[in-house]
């Protein structure tokens, strides 16, 4: 009987603790974007930067700017390559136009953007305003 005593307000607690955990999900799942640098959740002010083939959620002027630096560190899965317009490039080729880093997937990939970069990027630039 007096086991029975202890058990009760136990289950209550572990019950409380429930819902608190179940509203805190749903407060999480209701903010979309998150800056791919920060990892945090983007307000309205956020902004959604076009690079190469896709756009990434960023927060502000300074993770465009790390983002720019290296992208590799924050673009989940394959790495695209502009000339051969296929995700197939690696992160040690790369080269860096207006302080945007770029990938390839070969050496010659490589050398082809750099004897023409703009008119690579020309391709793309139709996501920028
Ligand atoms: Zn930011
Ligand atoms: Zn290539």
């Amino acid at each position: 009987m007096k086991k029975l005593i202890y058990v009760i307000p136990v289950l209550m607690f572990l019950t409380i603790l429930n819902i608190h955990s179940g509203s805190a999900a749903s407060i999480n799942s209701d903010s979309s974007k998150v800056c791919i640098v920060t990892g945090e959740a983007i307000d309205d002010n956020g902004i959604s930067y076009a690079y190469l083939n896709q756009n990434v959620d960023l927060c502000c002027e300074v993770c465009i700017k790390a983002f720019n630096k290296e992208p590799a560190k924050y673009i989940k899965g394959n790495l695209w390559c502009p000339i051969c317009n296929d995700d197939d490039a690696v992160k040690d080729i790369s080269a860096v136009h207006n302080k945007v880093k770029y990938y390839f997937c070969n050496e010659s990939c490589k050398e082809t953007f750099n004897s023409n970069p703009e008119e690579v990027l020309n391709k793309y630039s139709k996501n920028e305003k």
